[in-house]
């Protein structure tokens, strides 16, 4: 049995684990600032799970990868834990994770780890779309949800020991949902069957002193996945089937957690609010009850005006929809259909409330023609009519990536510099009627596409960035950076 210490912010924060016996430390690395971690639910699913079996010690290792990294709740390095889970929701965590294991120390590479080092497992949404990339770094990587995996998981930790990981990377592989390099590849993308019985956290760490990066609030989910089956979607991709909880136990998660947290705000985390009438009750009860919240962003066409009128009593100001492009032979490449007078009518629901709208579009869709852009102009301009002053309406341009595990997997993204242009003329002409306009850099979203693309042989690219993001770092002494290379 091992025995822990404290640190200053284990000290500082509200619900945090600790433990003076365990057999196995855990890190759980999260490759982002800490104000993200605090607002993100998988993170604190994990955390909460895993410490509930008295043999584990999950600890939180949260770090942008530009010195030595240390456990949040003892001030472990890095390298003194058993095991790492890493967390890598987005491909561009994929240079930070790198950097997080150079800087303390650990070898990046799986082949140079040996028995004094951790053992590397890597989860998250990117990877259960894609887990080649990351064949020479990690000893096994996740895809999937994680509620059904974690006892699995945790029962095959009997065999861990440093000094014969192999043996124990053998009894993972026969766990659904890991991808084992060399062991076993063609896992499966695991998913939680059953999300009402499923652990949702009621406690969630809190921090008095540090505001979360969504501010601060209960996390509460809802539901997971959405069946509508857009065809660029990965996130939709991965967890396909819709589920969700019963009205009555998000009541209860909702009213204990606000109280043994302390907080009056929730957060509610979805694909697809609206998708069912769960969505319209939760509010109505929030609003009734005087409690604040905010959703996500929505499909415009579950939208009308009673429920944007519970969205606005319950305390937000501006709602997001996603209408990607207003022209009808891309939205059947896209496999997402939004009508414009669908989007106009929303603008005057939005228009009469005296809300914001923030809308996003994508671009390089295969087939779009210099015309197609300017439709989105079009309709940006004759929301922005509607809804009168140019700084109720936001809008963000992205790139279509072709992203693993959805129907346009194998499309080409667009070339480059074709990109650059389209964005900068979008940017431009957009902000005539828009009081923001954000557009996503085009070199990350090439990492993202060559990432994939290359698949096991991506290790150069990865390193190449993540020296970037080191360097960018260095120069400025600060937090994040990896939006920088764009
Ligand atoms: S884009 Fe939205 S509506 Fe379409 S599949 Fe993804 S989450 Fe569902």
């Amino acid at each position: 049995m091992k025995r822990a210490i404290l640190t200053k912010r284990s000290l500082i924060e509200e619900n945090v684990v600790l433990k003076k016996k365990y057999d196995i430390s855990i890190g759980l690395v999260y490759p982002s600032s800490y104000q993200a971690s605090l607002s993100s639910l998988g993170y604190q699913v994990l955390y909460y799970m895993l410490n509930d079996y008295p043999e584990v010690f999950a600890q939180r290792v949260v770090s942008t990868g530009q010195e030595p990294a240390q456990s949040i709740e003892t001030g472990a390095p890095l390298k003194k834990l058993d095991i790492l889970m890493i967390s890598a929701s987005h491909e561009l965590d994929y240079p930070t994770i790198v950097n997080i294991l150079r800087f303390s120390g650990v070898p990046f590479l799986r082949d140079k780890r040996g028995a004094s080092e951790p053992l590397v497992i890597v989860g998250g949404a990117a990877v259960t779309g894609d887990p080649k990339p990351l064949y020479p770094i990690a000893d096994a990587v996740f895809r999937g949800e994680v509620e059904d995996m974690i006892p699995e998981f945790v029962d095959r930790l009997s065999y861990f020991t440093r000094s014969r990981k192999r043996a124990f990377l053998e009894e993972l592989a026969d766990v659904e949902g890991f991808w084992v390099p060399g062991i076993r590849e063609n896992a499966l993308i695991r998913i939680t069957g059953d999300l009402e019985s499923a652990f949702h956290p009621i406690k969630q760490i809190q921090n008095p002193e540090t505001e979360p990066v969504f501010g601060r609030a209960l996390m509460v989910e809802p539901s997971r996945g959405c069946a509508r089956g857009c065809a660029f979607c990965m996130e939709a991709a991965i967890t396909r089937v819709r589920r969700e909880r019963s009205y009555q136990t998000l009541k209860h998660i909702i009213e204990k957690g606000l109280e043994v947290n302390r907080l009056s705000r929730v957060a509610f985390y979805t694909l697809s609010f609206f998708d069912s009438p769960l969505g319209e009750r939760l509010l109505k009860f929030l609003s009734d009850k005087g409690i604040a919240a905010s959703i996500p962003s929505v499909r415009a066409d579950a939208l009308n005006r009673e429920r944007l009128e519970l969205v606005k009593q319950v305390g937000q100001k501006t709602i997001t929809i996603a209408p990607e492009t207003p022209v009808l032979g891309l939205q059947r490449v896209l496999r997402k259909h939004i009508r414009d007078e669908k989007v106009l009518e929303v603008a005057s629901h939005v228009a009469e409330l005296g809300m914001g709208l923030k809308l996003y579009y994508m671009v390089g869709i295969p087939g779009e023609s210099q015309d197609d852009l300017l439709k989105i102009v079009d309709q940006v301009k004759r929301v922005k009519e509607i809804i009168g002053d140019r700084r109720r309406v936001k809008v963000s341009v992205n790139p279509f990536i072709p992203k693993p595990e959805t129907l346009l997997h194998s499309a080409e993204i667009e070339e480059r510099r074709v990109l650059k242009k389209k964005l900068y003329l979008l940017k431009h002409e957009l902000g005539k009627y828009a009081g923001r306009v954000d557009t996503y850099p085009v070199n990350l979203a090439y990492f993202q596409y060559e990432v994939h693309k290359r698949g096991k042989d991506a290790l150069d690219l990865i390193l190449k960035h993540a020296d970037k993001v080191a360097h960018i770092l260095a120069l400025r002494g600060s937090r994040g950076g990896v939006e920088e290379l764009g």
